[in-house]
C-alpha cells in the first residue's frame, strides 16, 4: 500500500511568491493582490482534495502534464508545480507538448515559457494535422479524429518517457458539459472522470482540476499573464453543440446560482438504484432481497 498524499494549501505569504511578477510601477493594489492570493488558494485546495479524493498521486509517480498552450493546461501545470513543493510524497513533473503541425502554430512559445520556469518537457512532433485533412470529408467537422490521433499519440509517448501518469486539464465545466452532451446525444449517463485507466490498461489518466471553476481559471490565467496559443489555428469550426451547452450552462449559473456546483455534486453521488441500468443494479433480484429481509425479521422476532 503506498502513501497517501496530503497536499495542504501552502501558507498565504509563501502562495504569494508565486503570484505574477511586476514592478513596483504597475504593482497591482492591495485588494487585487489578496484576491489573486484567494484564487490561487481556491484553487490549490481543489485541484488538492481532487488529488486525496481519487488517488491521483502517489510516491514516486512521473506525471506527464500534457500542456497544448490553452489557459487550462498552463493553469494545471502551475498548480501542480505549486502543489509539488508542499506535498509529503515526491513526484516529478514534465510537461509534453503535442505540435500537431498545424498551419501557424507558434513553435517558440512553449519552449521559451518552460526554459523560463525551469520545467522538464518535450515537444512530440507528429503531424496529425494532414491525416485529419485528408481523413476528413469536406464540410464535417475534425475534431473527433483530431482528438483521437491526439490521445493515441499522447499516450504512447508516456509509455516511451515512464510517465505513470497522464495529466489533463479538464475542469468542472468540462465534465458537465460532457454529461449533457452523451444524455443529448448518446445515450448515456456518463461523463470524464477524474481518474481512468485507459482501455488496454498501460496508461492512468488524472484530472486534477476536476474540482475547479472554469470562470477561476481563467481568471488565474489572466493574472499569470500565461502565453496563451490560441486553439482554432487548424481552422476547424468548434464543436457547435458543446458551445450550445456550454451557453446553457452558462445561462443557468446566472439565473440559478449554485446550479452547477450541485449537478457536478450529483455526478460523485449516484444512486443505481434509483436509475434504471439494468448492469449496475439487481433489479430483477429485488424479491429475493425482499424475502431475505422478511427472513432476517422474523429471525430478529424470534430471538428477542
Ligand atoms: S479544434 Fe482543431 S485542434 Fe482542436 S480538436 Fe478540433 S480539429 Fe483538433
Amino acid at each position: 500500500m503506498q502513501d497517501a498524499v496530503t497536499f495542504d494549501p501552502r501558507p498565504a505569504d509563501e502562495a504569494a511568491s508565486a503570484a505574477p511578477s511586476t514592478s513596483s510601477a504597475d504593482a497591482p493594489d492591495a485588494q487585487a493582490k489578496r484576491e489573486f492570493n484567494k484564487l490561487q488558494k481556491r484553487l490549490r485546495r481543489q485541484a488538492g482534495n481532487a488529488i486525496i479524493d481519487f488517488g491521483m498521486i502517489r510516491e514516486g509517480d512521473k506525471v506527464m502534464v500534457c500542456l497544448s498552450g490553452g489557459k487550462d493546461s498552463y493553469t494545471m501545470l502551475e498548480i501542480l508545480r505549486s502543489l509539488q513543493r508542499s506535498a509529503p510524497v515526491n513526484f516529478s513533473l514534465v510537461a509534453v507538448n503535442l505540435d500537431q503541425k498545424q498551419p501557424g502554430f507558434p513553435e517558440h512559445v512553449l519552449p521559451e515559457y518552460l526554459d523560463g520556469i525551469g520545467v522538464d518537457y518535450h515537444i512530440l512532433e507528429r503531424d496529425t494535422y494532414s491525416v485529419v485533412k485528408e481523413k476528413t470529408p469536406e464540410g464535417k467537422t475534425t475534431c473527433a479524429l483530431c482528438s483521437r490521433l491526439r490521445r493515441g499519440s499522447l499516450y504512447g509517448y508516456a509509455e516511451e518517457i515512464g510517465a505513470t501518469k497522464i495529466a489533463l486539464g479538464h475542469h468542472r465545466e468540462d465534465i458537465l458539459e460532457t454529461l449533457f452532451l452523451n444524455m443529448f446525444f448518446g445515450g448515456s449517463l456518463k461523463s470524464m472522470p477524474p481518474k481512468l485507466l485507459s482501455d488496454d490498461g498501460k496508461n492512468m489518466v488524472i484530472r486534477p482540476l476536476a474540482y475547479c471553476r472554469e470562470a477561476d481559471i481563467a481568471e488565474f490565467s489572466r493574472r499569470m499573464e500565461f502565453p496563451i496559443i490560441p486553439c482554432n489555428l487548424c481552422g476547424s469550426q468548434p464543436n457547435l453543440q458543446r458551445q450550445v451547452v456550454k451557453d446553457m450552462l452558462a445561462d443557468w449559473e446566472v439565473k440559478h446560482p449554485g446550479r452547477l456546483e450541485s449537478m457536478f455534486k450529483a455526478v460523485t453521488n449516484v444512486a443505481p438504484s434509483q436509475l434504471a441500468d439494468r448492469e449496475l443494479f439487481d433489479f430483477a433480484g429485488l424479491e429475493d432481497q425482499q424475502a431475505k429481509r422478511q427472513a432476517d425479521r422474523i429471525d430478529l422476532h424470534q430471538e428477542s
